[in-house]
């Protein structure tokens, strides 16, 4: 296996990707990207803004009316061929994942073919584009439906998935017929530029997907466009929430899929193996920057005399060091800035009276002090009055809360003001059923703690993990990605006109 990805000293400068080719910009205009493993800069990233904005939109509204029209056997055509292009460069994909972002290469392997997921489901898409036929809904008339496509669609992306995000969206909003602008995170550039560079080789006409990186200009830029008739958006609830007023406000529809502050409920009965595994497996994996980890526990009962002492055990094991190391179960944190916002949650934590049981400050990388890392936390007697239980930390911070009862641990979850996803550890077939009736949070684990759904089903939170009415991809993304058109039609018998009449139609 090699992986080539290039040396520090070169300093790639990334380009923007506009009407499939490369837009050159001055080190002037750039900003650093850093390796988290090293706290060294590798690369440059442009700061593109409303011009870069513009020039992408025009890019993308000229292909739209060829790529509309283009047979939806053609337009699948490029998507298989984008699937093996991607599956071919799946090596580097994970590499430049694991140098921008810090996560373990495992696990941004397993990150690039879960993002394929979706892009296999958008080759497949035609059969979900079809509509229905009414023959007869009046005398010579039928009525039909159609799905056709917005036009021009934008992505607004995080950090913490950088391929597979993006392949959330842009596949199922360019395979429903759209033209997409991606401004994907400006931390973890690298891979997003690949998937571009690659539909452009697979096939993909000019102008169809287009990537523009840049931070608040661009999303404003975007948001304010009047030729961007959509906007999916994924990460922080404060930018999400500003996504999705003002683009809502200017009549785009907008998705924005926002933070979390998700909790697993361990049942007495649980197998406390599999729960102490998948608890730290949840909380500490890609170091506690996904959406989905489970980052608190609530035992019920005296569940924790249990599960903690486990739970310990493996913290004890875990080894954090570079993603590219091999054994190595956490890498670093994604910024320096993000660290330090870490370590102040676990100060507040402590200064809010949780227990400290372990404590990952003091961790320092042997060979790389200079990289972000941290070791991780493990609060005790976490309480719903505490900061560290209501906020999003996005670090690996895990917190157990204790609940005397079922009802109580279901109180908890349902009066969070974040709803992604949840999990119920148990043995209890019964319990488990009632679990999934009466949490209020759409993404439900039963003995699975990262209950992500496979990438041709819809994704999507509530409360303030999500802003507006449809989840991403599965059928739900195409509903966002489509305008349905309802057609009513006549085509008389020939001789028989149905004559002038002020009269409302009629269905005879
Ligand atoms: P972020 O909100 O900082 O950034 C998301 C995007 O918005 C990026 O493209 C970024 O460049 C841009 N942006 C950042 N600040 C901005 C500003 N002030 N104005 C306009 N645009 C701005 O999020 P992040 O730190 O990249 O990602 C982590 C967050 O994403 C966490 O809250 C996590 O829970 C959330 N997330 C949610 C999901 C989900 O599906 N619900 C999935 C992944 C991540």
């Amino acid at each position: 296996m090699t992986i080539e990805v290039a040396p520090a000293a070169a300093l790639p400068i990334l380009s923007h990707w506009i009407d499939g080719a490369p837009v050159e910009v001055l080190p002037e205009q750039t900003g650093p990207v850093y390796n988290p493993a090293t706290g060294q800069v590798i690369a440059r990233v442009p700061r593109g803004g409303a011009p870069e904005v513009e020039r992408a939109v025009a890019a993308a509204k000229a292909a739209f009316p060829a790529w509309r029209d283009m047979p939806l056997i053609a337009r699948s055509e490029v998507f298989f061929a984008w699937r093996e292009q991607l599956f071919r460069h799946r090596e580097e994909l994970a590499a430049l994942i694991t140098r921008d972002h810090g996560k373990t290469y495992p696990d941004a392997s397993v990150e690039v073919m879960r993002g394929l997921e979706t892009v296999e489901f958008a080759a497949g898409l035609p059969v979900h584009l079809a509509g229905m036929m009414t023959p007869n809904v009046a005398t010579n008339i039928d009525a039909f439906t159609l799905r056709g496509p917005l036009g021009v669609t934008a992505a607004i992306t995080p950090f913490n998935f950088p391929v597979m995000v993006p392949m959330w969206i842009v596949p199922i909003a360019l395979m429903c017929g759209n033209t997409v602008l991606l401004k994907p995170s400006s931390h973890t550039p690298g891979a997003t530029q690949l998937q571009a560079e690659l539909w452009t080789e697979a096939g993909g006409p000019a102008g169809t997907f287009n990537v523009v990186y840049g931070g608040r200009e661009a999303v404003t830029a975007i948001v304010e466009h009047p030729d961007i008739k959509a906007i999916q958006f994924v990460g922080s609830t404060a930018v999400g929430r500003y996504v999705f007023e003002e683009g809502t406000k200017r009549g785009k529809r907008v998705g924005a899929y926002t933070s979390a502050k998700n909790a697993m409920v361990v049942l007495p009965d649980a197998d406390m193996e599999l729960t102490a595994d998948a608890a730290v497996a949840s909380g500490y994996g890609s170091a506690g920057e996904r959406c989905m980890a489970q980052t608190l526990v609530i035992a019920v009962g005296d569940t924790a005399d249990k599960l903690r002492p486990l739970m310990e055990d493996r913290i004890a094991r875990l080894k954090v060091g570079p993603g590219m190391e091999k054994g190595v179960d956490m890498g670093p944190i994604y910024t320096r800035e993000h660290r330090e916002s870490v370590i102040r949650w676990i100060e507040v934590g402590e200064a809010e009276g949780a227990e400290l049981v372990v404590d990952g400050r003091p961790f320092v990388h042997p060979t790389n002090p200079d990289g972000f890392f941290l070791g991780v936390t493990l609060f005790d007697n976490v309480t719903p009055e505490m900061k560290i239980y209501q906020e999003e930390i996005f670090g690996p911070v895990l917190g157990i809360v204790h609940a005397a009862t079922y009802d109580e641990a279901i109180d908890l979850i349902n009066s969070h003001r974040y709803a992604n996803g949840t999990a119920i550890f148990t043995t209890d077939g019964g319990a488990a059923r009632r679990f999934k009736l009466e949490v209020d949070v759409p993404m439900i684990g039963v003995n699975v703690p990262i209950p992500v759904p496979a990438g041709y089903l819809s994704f999507g939170g509530a409360k303030e993990s999500a802003f507006g009415d449809l989840a991403m991809r599965g059928e739900d993304g195409v509903r966002f990605f489509t305008q349905q058109k309802m057609v009513t039609e006549r085509w008389p018998e020939p001789g028989r006109r149905p004559g002038l009449s002020l009269v409302f139609p009629g269905n005879s």
